[in-house]
């Protein structure tokens, strides 16, 4: 193995990450030899309550379930959109999908009348600094290994990655699978396990359509699909007939989509295990950063729906998120609070020592890694993959979601996330100065981002730059938390 040395520097990052916190002079930088790998992993469409770490009884996923234990796993975790473009987008440039401008819609009823202003999408553009730019722009070799079209280099978020392999097909229904996702990247680190790196892998396999493997289709499907291995849902087709209102959303039928949906989430746990035990045979696991989330969820019913890019509910903005990083990253910790994907990009940064760049509205991570609280901080989702955008702006342990009616009539919604994470009861009516609150709150930040998208880039009076930094809506400490770090 070419680092034979390298487990000794595990413990020394132990001691270091003790004593005086992570990396402070830059524990990644500096000799190529020490440099940490970063193994970044992400399952398409994987909602956080599906995972045994977060509390599943199904025993859908034992190897990640085994990552979660060895590293650290955050209560919650709260993605900025809830379909694939502007979610990823974030989690890689760690700015809101307002800030970095990557996403769009696809309005049905424009495009079924001819109008082509019924779609419209936007890639991310060149002059956003991305995570892996960034680990390039200090040395390291960065691939990425990606199976569906918005995450191809047509829409700008392959920027900074050296080595690309993207496969996707018009259809859903045609995928490159877990197993020989997993194989790619096996492949990729044989060839580049020498020199220091980061990996995106990302998995599309519990993306509609559910059409598991039939080891996986016996174990976990409903008794009648168990061998009708015709019976697979969420096609284009599907999908196109929900969204025009001509499917009918039959409970037992959507039941039987999520036991698919379950099998094809077992499926890939399995062969993300299968890519972690290749990271330990090549010796690599010491020095290799793991981190593993979703881009979003997906909605079984919860509310009325199905699929995902139409709410910004928990249930598709909510996803798992693990580090695992022996010596820095306390095993089995698992800070409460709400962390969120733009804070992911600054804690590889901090955690490697490559600099952060001055863009990330995210914070890092790396404190709550080692087991110290999580500060509250404020979370902005947006978008809506299926016409007009929604909005979320959640604020201590309240979610305020904002949804435009096709009548002109906004649709006004506040969740106590504490006591009622399933967002059944609507507080709106009866919280009208916690609602306005949190819509001032909303307000502020609202009016910042149109003057950044006016302009294109932040430009803050200082009295908006203190209102938004007390909101803890930009970088840097919050209110109430300037002592610590
Ligand atoms: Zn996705």
């Amino acid at each position: 193995m070419p680092h034979p040395s390298r487990s000794s520097r595990a413990l020394a990052r132990l001691a270091l990450g003790l004593a005086i916190g992570p990396c402070l002079s830059g524990c990644g930088a500096g000799d190529e030899d020490e440099r940490l790998n970063v193994l970044m992993v992400v399952i398409d469409t994987a909602r956080a309550d599906k995972f045994g770490s977060y509390g599943h009884s199904g025993g859908l996923t034992p190897r990640m379930d085994e990552l979660a234990a060895q590293g650290a796993t955050f209560e919650r975790a709260v993605a900025h959109a809830p379909w694939t473009l502007p979610s990823t987008a974030s989690l890689l440039s760690s700015l809101h999908p307002q800030e970095h401008g990557a996403g769009g819609f696809l309005d049905l009823e424009k495009l079924e009348r001819g109008d082509s202003s019924g779609i419209g999408f936007r890639p991310l553009p060149d002059s956003v600094q991305t995570v892996t730019e960034s680990f390039r722009a200090s040395g390291w070799r960065t691939g990425a290994i990606v199976n569906v079209d918005f995450l191809d280099e047509g829409f700008g978020l392959t920027q900074g990655i050296d080595d690309l392999d993207a496969r996707w097909y018009e259809s859903n229904q045609e995928v490159r699978s877990a197993t020989q996702t997993t194989d790619k990247a096996l492949d990729w680190l044989d060839d580049h396990a020498d020199e220091p790196f980061f990996l995106l892998t990302h998995y599309f396999d519990a993306h509609a359509v559910y059409s598991p493997p039939e080891e996986y289709r016996q174990r976990f499907a409903a008794p009648q699909d168990q061998t009708d291995s015709n019976f697979v849902f969420g096609t284009r087709a599907h999908m196109l007939m929900l969204r025009a209102g001509k499917l009918a959303l039959d409970p037992d039928l959507i039941r039987r989509a999520e036991l698919l949906y379950e099998a094809e989430l077992a499926y890939v746990d399995a062969e993300v295990g299968r890519l972690l035990d290749g990271v330990a045979e090549r010796g690599l696991s010491d020095d290799t950063l793991v981190v593993l989330t979703a881009d979003h969820g997906e909605e079984f019913l919860d509310h009325g729906g199905f699929e995902h890019g139409h709410s910004l509910y928990d249930e598709l903005i909510s996803v798992p998120l693990i580090f695992r990083l022996p010596g820095l990253v306390r095993p089995g910790v698992r800070p409460a609070g709400t962390a969120a994907l733009v804070d992911v990009a600054p804690t590889l940064c901090e955690l490697a020592g490559v600099p952060t760049p001055e863009a990330f509205v995210g914070r890092s991570l790396t404190s709550a890694l080692r087991g110290e609280q999580l500060a509250e901080r404020p979370v902005l989702a947006h978008g809506n993959f299926w016409g007009q955008p929604l909005a979320s702006w959640e604020s201590a342990g309240f979610k305020l979601i904002l949804s435009p009616g096709g009548d002109g009539q906004e649709l006004v919604e506040l969740f106590d996330m504490q006591q009622d994470p399933g967002e059944e009861r609507n507080l709106a009516g009866e919280r009208p100065e916690l609602l306005k609150k949190l819509r001032d709150e909303y307000e502020a930040v609202r009016e910042h981002l149109a003057r950044r998208a006016e302009s294109g880039e932040v430009q803050l009076s200082d009295e908006l730059r203190d209102r938004l930094q007390a909101l803890g809506y930009l970088g840097g400490a919050p209110v109430g938390e300037e002592d610590e770090e």
